[in-house]
């Protein structure tokens, strides 16, 4: 490798926007070995004695060395999401072990976490920004969590414990997965298919064959289980994809798949190493770099939540047995029957086609609906931009104050493809940061802020006069749109020019998607929807009567819902913060008291919910389920302050919300956002009114 070679690497160019054009799969490793070089040395520098602990001399240089490193492997891991052909995926693969491990030994560097305290304990502390002090906090909290500060000899005891918590989580999972793939459900006659829609039938036909089988096989995917649940008029069959379900990786199936254990185990370490840490419970270790305060907080919101949609849930259950009882003449319902009743009590209040609907949302006016509200709101303009994409589908904006000053661009890459990862996401191209242009004059720039958008929606199809027609949107792919577009703007629009707290970066983890979900909003305002939609043959705008019938679905059984929701928050906060794991007691127990708390329809004694309650125990949500619904209260409370004067385009609110949420990213406290633009503490109530849950 010549120095040529690395000048010429797209990946090593850091002028501007990504060099899709350029870069090829062979960029990669050169790349990134290159960085990770520097990025080690970088580190030996400056954590020697030498070098001072100050931001000047030792945070802001450590930053900017690391932005290099996140930004060319950030590109390799878009193009590896959204273009997942074999050379770029083996790309990605052969480096992703050596950045893992680089952050891995970052995280461990006690020289690193010395350098940080020393800032944070130095006189020049208090004359930093507000943000940097933030940033220095967030460090210092970071490698005390991960166990910096423990005594020697309780070192190997906590490296210990993470390692096998890290084994056990993914032992978890692929049980779940194992146990999951496990069962199947062979139909032969076919009138057990009665109600199933079409194209269920077909993929399970199709599943069938390819085991080479006659007949139709149902596994406990989702998209074969959902649709038994809630359309096979087979009772039978529902109650034994249920039963199957919901005993996954239990002690009824094979020893080796059952995750009892492992819950018990994983249980047992998280508090152990909470303990090392200083702290009683794992719950509280979660909660501190959360938004929420406590876990008797916590427990607070939802315990309150709870009584206040209970009334709501309880008419919902009456409801679905009434119509069970007179319209489907079933007397009791069994948990195998609550999706399919609710399905066609759904369908008997409010039948509308989503297809319908759907060919209302074409692409333009949904766009122009979208970028509309925004520029309403914040005062700002979107245009249309030009940048090497990395598909022929993606477009490119640029988002400019109103005297044409650049704030932030973002790439749309709207539609799915077979090379594309699936769902939505929201990622950082490039950050908003400070940076030095000339070290000799000291002169100073500001980075500006460029966004991914990703989606999955269906393709344009068709033409129309010799015209290719637009694509059409359901009405949940244009809220997702706008939810994608709310994180888009909190990494767009920030005002932060510390890298750490910029944007997202450092934004507490129960409150990250206030943003997206207050964007969400708009998707049900009725002068939103007039303007964003036109019908794809006559233009016609939806009609009211139509938007009536999907606001009112949109709150069908929210009492039960919430509920639901509530049930599992608690589960999981008390599992982790009262529950003894080396006690008497069971998981199981501590569930059944739960239900018997909050739940309005408990189900039957041998279901094993816990066992396959993969969030808490394989992903990131260990005591952190209840974010969900504190990232609602706090976005609908938000919205809330737009339904007070009566405007969801108020100007001066919106004004607000971008200066004391949106802009100030991670640099303050999300609490301290939330009263800077409400002016109060957050409430409930918004959240409960949008969903349906006033008194009458
Ligand atoms: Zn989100």
């Amino acid at each position: 490798m010549t120095a040529q070679d690395l000048q010429d690497n797209p990946l090593l160019d850091f002028s501007g926007l990504p060099r899709f054009d350029a870069l090829s799969p062979a960029d990669v490793r050169p790349a990134i070995s290159e960085l990770l070089c520097r990025c080690r040395a970088l580190v030996e520098r400056l954590t020697s004695d030498e070098v001072a602990a100050t931001w000047r001399d030792f945070a802001e240089p450590l930053s900017d060395g690391f932005e290099q490193l996140s930004r060319a492997w950030g590109i390799v891991g878009h193009v590896h999401s959204v273009n997942d052909v074999p050379e770029w995926r083996d790309a990605y693969h052969e480096m992703l072990p050596e950045v893992s491990r680089f952050y891995a030994e970052v995280g461990q560097n006690l020289k690193l976490f010395a350098k940080y305290r020393a800032i944070a304990g130095s006189a020049e502390y208090a004359r930093l920004s507000a943000a940097q002090r933030r940033v220095v906090e967030h460090e210092v909290r970071d490698f005390r969590l991960a166990g910096a500060e423990l005594p020697e000899t309780d070192k190997p005891r906590f490296q210990a414990i993470s390692e096998e918590l890290a084994q056990l989580s993914a032992k978890f999972s692929e049980n779940l997965l194992d146990a999951t793939n496990a069962f199947a459900e062979l139909v032969t006659d076919e009138s057990e298919l009665a109600g199933l829609p079409a194209d269920a039938r077909q993929a399970a036909r199709e599943a069938a064959e390819q085991g080479g089988q006659s007949g139709w096989r149902f596994t406990l995917h989702m998209p074969s289980y959902l649709p038994v649940m809630q359309y096979a008029d087979s009772r039978r069959l529902r109650a034994a994809m249920y039963h199957a379900y919901v005993t996954r990786a239990a002690e009824f199936g094979p020893a080796e798949l059952d995750n009892t254990s492992l819950i018990r185990r994983i249980l047992e370490l998280r508090c152990e190493a909470a303990q090392l840490l200083g702290y009683t419970s794992f719950a509280e270790v979660s909660l501190v770099p959360k938004m929420a305060e406590s876990v008797p907080q916590v427990l607070a919101f939802l315990r309150d939540l709870a009584a206040r949609a209970r009334p709501f849930a309880e008419q919902d259950v009456a409801d679905l047995r009434i119509f069970a009882r007179h319209e489907l003449g079933l007397e009791t319902i069994e948990a195998w029957d609550v999706a399919y009743v609710s399905e066609k009590l759904l369908q008997a209040r409010y039948a509308f086609s989503e297809q319908e609907v759907k060919q209302y949302f074409t692409e333009n006016k949904v766009l122009a609906g979208l970028f509309s509200v925004i520029e309403e709101l914040f005062g700002v303009c979107l245009k249309p931009d030009h940048a090497p994409v990395w598909h022929e589908d993606v477009r490119f904006f640029r988002i400019e104050t109103p005297d044409g000053e650049l704030v932030g661009q973002f790439y749309l890459d709207l539609y799915a493809r077979d090379t594309k990862r699936g769902g939505a996401w929201m990622d950082e191209a490039i950050s908003r940061r400070r940076v030095r242009l000339d070290l000799v004059d000291g002169g100073e720039g500001i980075q500006k802020p460029v966004a991914y958008l990703n989606c999955n929606f269906s393709r344009p199809v068709g033409e129309k006069d010799g015209q290719p027609r637009p694509a059409t949107f359901t009405h949940d792919e244009v809220s997702t749109l706008f939810h994608e577009t709310g994180h888009g703007l909190h990494h767009l629009l920030t005002q932060v020019d510390e890298l750490g707290v910029a944007g997202i970066h450092g934004v507490e983890w129960d409150a990250v998607e206030l943003p997206s979900q207050f964007m969400e909003n708009y998707c049900w305002e009725w002068g939103v929807v007039q303007g964003m939609t036109g019908h794809i043959d006559t233009g016609e705008q939806l009609p009211r009567e139509l938007f009536d019938k999907m606001l009112a679905a949109r709150n069908f059984q929210s009492g039960m819902q919430m509920l639901r929701q509530i049930e599992f928050s608690l589960f999981d906060l008390l599992l982790h913060s009262e529950f003894d794991p080396a006690g008497e007691r069971s998981v199981l127990e501590l569930l059944d008291d739960v239900r018997h708390e909050v739940a309005v329809l408990v189900p039957p004694e041998w279901q094993r919910f816990p066992n396959s309650f993969s969030h808490i125990f394989a992903g990131g949500y260990g005591a952190g389920y209840y974010s969900y619904k504190w990232a609602e209260v706090l976005s609908a409370d938000c919205y809330g302050a737009f339904d007070e004067v009566g405007n969801p385009f108020d100007r001066n609110t919106g004004q607000r919300f971008l200066r004391e949420i949106l802009s100030v990213g991670g640099s303050r406290p999300a609490i301290d956002n939330f009263r800077a633009f409400r002016g109060r503490e957050p409430q409930v109530d918004a959240l409960l009114r949008h969903s349906g849950m006033v008194a009458a």
